[in-house]
């Protein structure tokens, strides 16, 4: 598990945590790429495999704790966890209590989207009953995420499970388009992988920062074409990607890679070979 990283960002505080990791199919992670090029990226195991990170953020604000993303489900057993190579416990909530925050401390969850690899621990089981685990918090997401998670077709219907979803239905809080959510944190459309994913910006004393979620899952994903076959819409994806590419390169955002299980801070550049991410030490 990658150690807490932190980073101060004009107002905001800002913590990169980690929920473990997870193991996931490198054809699908790579879509059209062919497999003797994304293998030289990132090395897969025997079951084709590739290393994935879990990336929330915490951010302090002036007077909030603020939460993005909250993990990955583990609660659908063991087969579950064997097959995404998962961890039996969730490293966020160790990571949470090391900087002494409660669970009940959080007072805004904000998602990308609601797939179970991003919003497991919405709920955790207690005594063999599904409880909100973040019990004072309300959770941002777009309205079109929301109706979509509850109302999966047959190719959505495995990444949005009920149990992180139904039981905080009243916890939701939906937003439309690009909003300022607090002074300082935007929620940004990015269409594509679902066409209700939002990407989460900080602006603050001239220091921006963007949160990517699955628009670029890793530093390895920046070149266009590199779009994962779980996209749903994945020209809708190419179009997202040079709008927000041309946004974050003008404006020398810092980025955080939502799936990337080595350093996840980096810069978009454009060269002559199109846009690559270079890693950011803060
Ligand atoms: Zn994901």
């Amino acid at each position: 598990m990658r150690p807490i990283l932190y980073h101060k960002l004009g107002n905001f505080d800002l913590w990169i945590l980690s929920d473990g990791e997870i193991w996931l199919d490198g054809g699908s992670m790579f879509g059209v790429v062919p497999k003797n090029l994304w293998s030289k990226l990132a090395a897969p195991d025997e079951q084709n495999r590739v290393r994935l990170g879990l990336n929330p953020l915490l951010i302090r604000t002036q007077d909030r704790l603020v939460l993005v993303e909250t993990g990955i489900d583990r609660k659908p057993g063991e087969k579950f966890r064997r097959i995404y190579g998962l961890s039996q416990t969730s490293p966020l909530l160790d990571q949470l209590a090391l900087l002494g925050v409660r669970p009940q401390d959080i007072s805004l969850v904000v998602h990308t989207h609601l797939h179970f690899d991003h919003a497991g621990l919405n709920t955790s089981l207690a005594e063999g009953r599904l409880q909100p685990t973040f019990p004072k918090a309300r959770h941002i997401v777009q309205k079109q995420e929301l109706e979509e998670a509850l109302h999966p077709h047959e190719r959505s219907r495995a990444s949005y499970l009920r149990e992180n979803i139904e039981p905080i239905l009243e916890q939701f809080e939906t937003v439309e388009g690009e909003q300022e959510i607090l002074p300082g944190l935007f929620v940004v459309p990015v269409p594509g992988h679902t066409l209700g994913m939002q990407a989460v910006e900080l602006r603050s004393q001239g220091q921006r920062f963007a949160y990517t979620a699955d628009l670029i899952p890793t530093m390895a994903h920046t070149p266009l074409p590199y779009i994962m076959a779980f996209d749903l819409y994945p020209m809708t994806t190419l179009e997202t990607r040079k709008k927000m590419y041309q946004r974050w390169t003008e404006g020398n955002y810092l980025l955080c890679f939502t799936h990337e299980s080595g350093h996840p801070l980096g810069r978009l550049v454009h060269g002559e070979k199109g846009y690559q991410a270079e890693a950011v030490w803060p």
